[in-house]
């Protein structure tokens, strides 16, 4: 059976172009010796592979706190973890998921293994200060806000003019759904 090829999308694009606002605006400061502080702090405290599930692989830099929800790119935020995580995890905050339903969360109906992951992440979070926002805008300065309060409305009007081109729907896209429920 062949798989019909992938459609694109412009509600997507629009997705990215947010993330990657988001992403400008908060902070950030991972370069190659912040990150071998974060790997140091790992072997250290005797965290081997995957924060989430101890897997040897790891392919990803995971923010614990999602970048939509204010966490920087930043030593006490950024994780070691493995794919199959890092996917299922999604854009989700690390506790949601690990005491969520999904399918790949290794810590799915084992409530002991569930504190000592969390156990493991608080003192990584804890040992470089990292504290959390209480959500995006919290973790934005004044003039930060007012320039990505200025980018949504850009957005939101170019959205319209490609609502003209059947490109996208005009009922509120998932980003400004999401404005609206932090008001
Ligand atoms: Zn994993």
């Amino acid at each position: 059976m062949r798989k019909a090829p992938t459609k694109m999308s412009a509600s997507r694009a629009l997705y990215t172009l947010d993330r990657a606002m988001q992403e400008r605006l908060l902070d950030r400061a991972f370069g190659a010796q912040h990150l071998q502080r974060a790997l140091d702090y790992f072997t250290h405290a005797g965290v081997e592979g995957c924060i989430y599930c101890g897997h040897k692989l790891v392919e990803r830099w995971d923010h614990l706190i999602p970048v939509s929800a204010g966490g920087g790119t930043v030593v006490g935020n950024m994780v070691p973890a493995c794919q199959p995580c890092d996917d299922s995890k999604g854009a989700k905050d690390y506790r949601r998921w690990l005491a969520g339903p999904a399918k790949k969360n290794p810590v799915r109906g084992k409530p002991e293994v569930y504190a000592a992951v969390v156990a493991r992440v608080e003192a990584y979070q804890c040992h470089f200060g990292y504290v959390a926002p209480a959500d995006f805008r919290a973790a934005l300065d004044a003039t930060q806000v007012a320039q990505y309060e200025a980018f949504l409305r850009v957005v939101s009007e170019f959205r319209s003019r490609l609502a003209q081109f059947g490109l996208v729907t005009v009922p509120l896209s998932e980003v400004e759904a999401e404005q609206e429920q932090q008001v």
